[in-house]
């Protein structure tokens, strides 16, 4: 989806304008992928932009470097207010966020730890990543022959920018097979994650979605989305799934910031369901898309504000 940029972007404690905000080629994270980045998103509420649950996606910023011993130089606290100043200071009533920590231009080498830490805020209007339609009607799903990450290979837990590869290369892979979206079993064969999302089956009234043990990241929309399944009297549960479970599943959807909740309509061409957003997951649509807003009494406090 393009970028509309936006005016500036927040660059190591500065903000600068949006065109000058350039890295130079020998960039240690260009080359070998050694990063660690967010996917935030900042919905318009009555009191203006809120961030939703800002201070837990930098805290799992903090923790993907600390995974990959990267020395973040400002704490979660600094890191919060940089993304609610350039929120502020881009006068967007709503945006999606991208923070990124990387290596810079020191050394070149795969010893990364000589490499200055350095950090960007970037923020631009961005609509439903996998289309209005998809979020409306559903999206069509292909198991990649991608496996996802062994976690003695790549460390689900991080948010790596290098770990992308994986997802890039199942996304091409379903796009140009006519599918939406690629589901990525890990290597034991277990369901594990999209490429950019989590996945949820609704099977005889429970929710499942598969563990960080399968390869997939601990989504923010995840916990959101258990949260509000158990609050609505749904069984919600982490727990292993095959890829049959996607295939006979009642219902099924994926989550994520940047996609929100979208239902899923098939999988490697088996209909999931009645081929539709099922209830519960057009119910857990409802609520997470007015909870976001700060819509929801219950969970007001997942909005940050950013004034
Ligand atoms: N899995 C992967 C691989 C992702 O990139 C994302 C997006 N950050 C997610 C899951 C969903 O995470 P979240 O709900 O925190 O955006």
């Amino acid at each position: 989806m393009p970028i509309t940029p936006s005016k500036l972007i927040w660059m190591d404690g500065e903000l600068v304008p949006w065109d000058e905000a350039r890295v130079h080629v020998l960039t240690h994270t260009l080359h070998y992928g050694c990063g660690v980045f967010e996917g935030i998103r900042a919905y318009e509420t009555s009191q203006g932009p809120g961030v939703f649950r800002l201070t837990d996606h930098m805290v799992r910023l903090a923790n993907s470097a600390k995974i990959f011993m990267i020395d973040v130089p400002y704490a979660v606290e600094e890191l919060v207010q940089a993304v609610k100043d350039t929120v502020a200071a881009n006068e967007l009533p709503s945006c999606y966020i991208r923070p990124l920590v990387y290596l810079g231009y020191g050394e070149m080498g795969l010893n990364p730890l000589p490499c200055p830490v350095q950090v960007s805020v970037a923020v631009w209007p961005w609509g439903a990543y996998l289309g209005d339609e998809g979020v409306a009607n559903g999206v069509r799903m292909k198991i990649s022959s991608w496996q996802r990450h062994d976690p003695n290979a790549m460390p689900p837990a991080a948010k790596g920018t290098g770990m992308y590869i994986n997802s890039s290369m199942a996304k091409v892979e379903a796009l140009k097979a006519g599918y939406d979206e690629a589901i990525l079993l890990s290597p034991q064969g277990y369901v594990s994650e999209c490429t950019g999302e989590n996945i949820f089956v609704v099977k005889g009234g429970r929710v499942i979605t598969p563990p960080v043990s399968a390869g997939a990241l601990e989504g923010i929309t995840q916990s959101s989305v258990m949260a509000i399944a158990r609050d609505e009297g749904f069984e919600a549960e982490v727990g292993n799934l095959l890829r049959s479970d996607l295939y006979t599943a009642d219902e099924a959807f994926l989550t994520g910031t940047a996609a929100e909740v979208v239902p899923i309509r098939s999988v490697d061409d088996r209909v999931v369901g009645k081929g539709e957003p099922g209830p519960i997951t057009r119910r857990i649509q409802e609520i997470y898309f007015a909870a976001v807003r700060g819509q929801v009494d219950r969970y007001k406090d997942w909005v940050e504000h950013v004034r």
